[in-house]
């Protein structure tokens, strides 16, 4: 494991740093009516440098740089107060997969607007009945001349209320085994008979939404892939996900340490109970197991390697301790834990966000247990789980 730059990366990162400087800079000089009309700009402002895909080529748009690039210019844009999640799910998930499997007129169309931030995209695949088994879905896709008409309800579609397209995984042939009749779409999300319902959170805000579909007409020019060959076609969007959704939220040990010194305990400040200084080691010790494990990753893709499954041993480490982080500050803080307000709230309510959005993380991008699986089964070679539903007809299967 190397710990240290090599002179190209060293110099690719001093020019990163210049750059967002004076970009920075001059992007919160600019004034924006909100949070998105903000996002928007930036994600503009990245597009025109390069920046905003640095791994795609440059005839999208892209950087046509190296993955270590782009985690080096990601480490340094966090040091900035330019985080927009608006873009996460459309360009690390939806784009590339309509740039795998669109046609080229397509792509010429709808690359360019996302990755410049004027369009939006969701991706529409987990349903009441098919969640971490996304072959389960029931959303039905029937043939009619030149288009398809589909019925059916999406769920969790983080973005939907403010997006422009989806991707859309429907079933299309119920006679064949589950991974067999599915196909995948693009659309329109304004398209008529599309009901996008937002889902509202403990947090106050609504960031999901359920996504009603009645006899919604696609034209088949926009499937993506062959008919019932959507499976292949989703597992691109799924290996893509493992990579874009992000581990923890900045409420580490360090974050808990200055509470700690800040609350009054029995006797001196928290900082002072053995039981709270066993937790904080624990904590610690965690995440320089967390860093150790970044830097394997970070290494491997500096040598030009692909990294292993580490990032799903990050991710149920890193979800479960931004967790328990959250829920023993918020208890530490005793009845001023309940103010949520950042303006009111000790480290402008960092601790509170965490209680709220780390449920959502240990779901989101596979659950805990679908990651331990995946380690059991990949990493571990322990004998996988028995499927009684693989060669089965969708339709024959229980509801
Ligand atoms: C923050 C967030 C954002 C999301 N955004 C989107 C989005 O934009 N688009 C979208 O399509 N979906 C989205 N989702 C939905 C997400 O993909 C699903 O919630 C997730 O796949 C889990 O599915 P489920 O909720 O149906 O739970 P289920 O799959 O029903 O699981 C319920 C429980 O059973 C466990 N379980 C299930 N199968 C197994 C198994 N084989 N072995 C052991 N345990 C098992 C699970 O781990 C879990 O604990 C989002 C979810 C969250 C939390």
């Amino acid at each position: 494991m190397d710990f240290n730059d090599t002179p190209e990366e060293a110099a690719y990162r001093t020019r990163a740093r210049d750059w967002l400087e004076s970009n920075v800079a001059e992007h919160k000089a600019q004034g924006h009516a909100d949070d998105m009309a903000a996002a928007r700009a930036w994600q503009a402002r990245k597009a025109a440098a390069g920046y905003a895909q640095i791994t795609w080529p440059k005839e999208w748009g892209g950087g046509g740089g190296t993955p270590i690039q782009s985690v080096i210019f990601g480490q340094e844009e966090a040091k900035h107060p330019v985080q927009y999640g608006y873009f996460t799910i459309g360009l690390g998930m939806c784009v590339p997969t309509v740039m795998a499997f669109a046609d080229q007129a397509t792509k010429e169309r709808f690359v360019g607007p996302a990755l410049r931030g004027e369009e939006i995209w969701s991706q529409l695949f987990s349903e009441p009945a098919g969640g971490s088994d996304v072959a389960a879905i029931r959303t039905r896709a029937v043939r009619d001349g030149d288009d398809w008409v589909v019925n059916g309800q999406k769920v969790w579609t983080s973005g939907a209320h403010y997006s422009d397209y989806g991707i859309l995984l429907v079933r299309t042939n119920p006679d064949v085994p589950k991974h067999k009749g599915l196909t995948m779409f693009w659309l329109d999300l304004r398209s008529p008979g599309v009901e996008i319902r937002p889902i509202h959170q403990m947090s106050g805000g609504s960031n999901f939404n359920e996504v009603y579909f009645t006899d919604v007409r696609i034209p088949d020019a926009q499937r993506l892939g062959e008919v019932d060959a959507g499976w292949k076609v989703a597992l691109v969007t799924l290996m893509n996900e493992r990579l874009a959704v992000g581990g923890g939220g900045g409420a580490g040990p360090k974050e808990i340490l200055k509470l700690a010194r800040e609350i009054d305990a029995a006797e001196g400040t928290l900082l002072q109970e053995p039981a709270f200084r066993q937790k904080l080691a624990d904590w610690w010790v965690q995440s320089e197991g967390l860093r150790n494990t970044r830097m394997r990753t970070i290494t491997a893709l500096s040598r030009g390697q692909t990294p292993g499954p580490e990032s799903s041993i990050g991710k149920i480490i890193a979800a479960n301790q931004l967790q328990d982080i959250g829920n023993s500050a918020v208890e530490a803080e005793d009845q001023f834990g309940i103010i949520a307000d950042p303006a009111l709230a000790p480290l402008k309510g960092l601790f509170q966000s965490a209680v709220m959005n780390a449920p959502g993380l240990r779901i989101a991008g596979g659950t805990d247990e679908i990651l331990k699986n995946i380690i059991a089964e990949r990493v571990l070679g322990l004998p996988g789980e028995i499927r009684t539903d693989k060669d089965a007809a969708f339709k024959d299967l229980k509801a």
